[in-house]
């Protein structure tokens, strides 16, 4: 062996220990809280991509999208086939170009009753709040009744919550928080949303 191939094979025994002794330090099984925030593309594709791996072993979902008016989604087109998920969208006959503070306040409540339901459902393995970091910004639904339903979820329960500006409360709570970085979006190029890829 080479002096290179035998200090590579040292510094992979090292990192497997090292790895090793992080997975036996790991003992506590439990529900997370996950938050997917920045301005960066990819928040609510890595919800969808857990929403898909959670329906692969058969556990129960909720997705809750919080969005104006009935946004094309692929991912949703794909799996609602699943009688394992239940998807939830905010009222709709509304887009942003109604802006209607009482009327948006109204659609958000109703959704939101739709998530504290799932959020209190032991057999819900995985519940997505997409964009719900907006409903925040705008103070269409308040962050004391987020926070609160949160905590008193089932504890086999994960969360996740997508959309930027995140909360500082939800941050605060949350297990996992990833923050995606814009570095480049085509979008600012003048290229168009694409079909399949961005929805
Ligand atoms: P995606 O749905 O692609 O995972 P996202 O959830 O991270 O994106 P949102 O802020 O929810 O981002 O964006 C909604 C739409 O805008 C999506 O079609 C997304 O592809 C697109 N988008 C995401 N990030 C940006 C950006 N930085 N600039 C322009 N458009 C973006
Ligand atoms: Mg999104």
């Amino acid at each position: 062996m080479s002096d290179r191939d035998t200090r590579h094979q040292q510094a992979m025994q090292k990192l497997k220990s090292r790895v090793d002794e992080k997975v036996a330090e790991a003992t506590e099984q439990r529900g997370l809280l996950l938050v997917f925030t920045g301005n960066g593309k990819g928040k609510t594709t890595a919800a969808w991509g857990t929403v898909t791996r959670a329906l692969g072993y058969g556990y129960r979902v909720g997705v809750v999208q919080f969005i104006k008016g009935l946004w094309e989604c692929g991912e949703r087109e794909r799996l609602v086939e699943d009688p394992n998920l239940e998807v939830a969208i905010m009222a709709t006959g509304f887009t942003w170009d109604t802006q209607n503070r009482e009327a948006d306040t109204r659609a958000c409540h109703e959704v939101w009753a739709e998530a504290e339901r799932m959020l209190a459902d032991p057999g819900v393995y995985l519940v997505v709040l997409d964009e719900i970091t907006y409903m925040l910004k705008f103070g269409y639904l308040d962050i004391a009744t987020v926070t609160r339903a949160l905590a008193k979820r089932p504890a086999e329960q994960t969360v996740i919550i997508t959309g930027r500006n995140a909360h500082r409360e939800l941050t605060a709570m949350a297990d996992t928080v990833t923050e995606m970085q814009e570095v480049r979006h085509a979008f600012n190029s003048g290229v168009q949303a694409r079909r399949g890829i961005d929805y």
